[in-house]
């Protein structure tokens, strides 16, 4: 009933070059339709390039960030959710962990966006989770829950269930250490059960080092529905053996 759903994330990363080079490989791969949706979130001045090179594709564009602010104005820099969903965005990831710890971003800030996402027709794909602090001093569950209550408070319960969330503990980003399997379900199943009756449809990616070696293992927890990947984005045969384990 939830469809998996596997999201390259290529955070400052990529050239016109580098982009098409990975996208025609992954296409020539990608041979397996109605399985799991893919989508790859280029940086945002190669969102046109990206949706042209998957057009004829099933492929999701991706963006890595929104403005929090609905309607156009003088908002120097930033890009309105209207503006991803007219050059063919399908989802937008908010509250990313470096955009957190980089740019301050607040969890009401990060609600704001996933707002802004819903009203112009996109899926907002929610980053949460907990430092290598927060995790030691055994507050994983309620920094996860505080981040998630956020987006819930603001949130009709109707737009609730069409978002996205992606628990991506921040000690696992980059490092190449993964939670363990038994660790991201525990923090999964605590997610499901946070959102309440509109827990059984919302997607439930895992984020923090996955790689081609550990995503079948994750994929087999009973509440994680996909990925959401950085490092491993970058290189498409990678990526293309993660899609293929979801
Ligand atoms: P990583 O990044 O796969 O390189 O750990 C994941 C993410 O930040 O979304």
């Amino acid at each position: 009933m939830r469809r998996q759903l596997v999201m390259g994330n290529w955070k400052m990363n990529g050239s016109k070059a580098a982009n098409e080079e990975l996208v025609s490989v992954f296409l020539g791969l990608w041979q397996k339709i109605g399985q799991a949706e893919v989508a790859f979130a280029p940086p945002a001045i190669y969102l046109p390039q990206v949706a042209s090179l998957l057009a004829r594709s099933e492929l999701a564009l991706a963006a890595q960030d929104v403005s929090a602010h609905v309607d156009a104005g003088a908002f120097t820099g930033e890009l309105s959710s209207a503006m991803l969903a007219d050059i063919g965005c399908r989802y937008v990831i908010v509250g990313h962990s470096e955009r957190r710890a980089y740019h301050g971003e607040s969890d009401q800030q990060v609600a704001a966006k996933a707002l802004a996402c819903l009203a112009r027709g996109l899926t907002p794909v929610v980053c949460v989770g907990e430092s290598l602090a927060q995790r030691e001093a055994d507050e994983t569950l309620a920094i996860v829950g505080a981040q998630l209550e956020a987006v819930q408070n603001l949130l009709e319960p109707s737009q609730l269930k069409n978002i996205v969330v992606a628990y991506e503990p921040v000690w696992a980003i980059g490092t190449g250490k993964t939670a363990s399997p038994e660790q991201a379900q525990t923090v999964h199943h605590f997610i499901r059960s946070r959102l309440g009756e509109q827990g059984a449809v919302v997607r439930l990616l895992y984020g923090g080092s996955v790689k081609a070696s550990n995503a079948a293992e994750l994929f087999a927890q009973a509440d994680i529905d996909g990925a959401l990947v950085g490092g491993a984005a970058l290189n498409a045969e990678e990526f293309f053996q993660i899609c293929q384990a979801a």
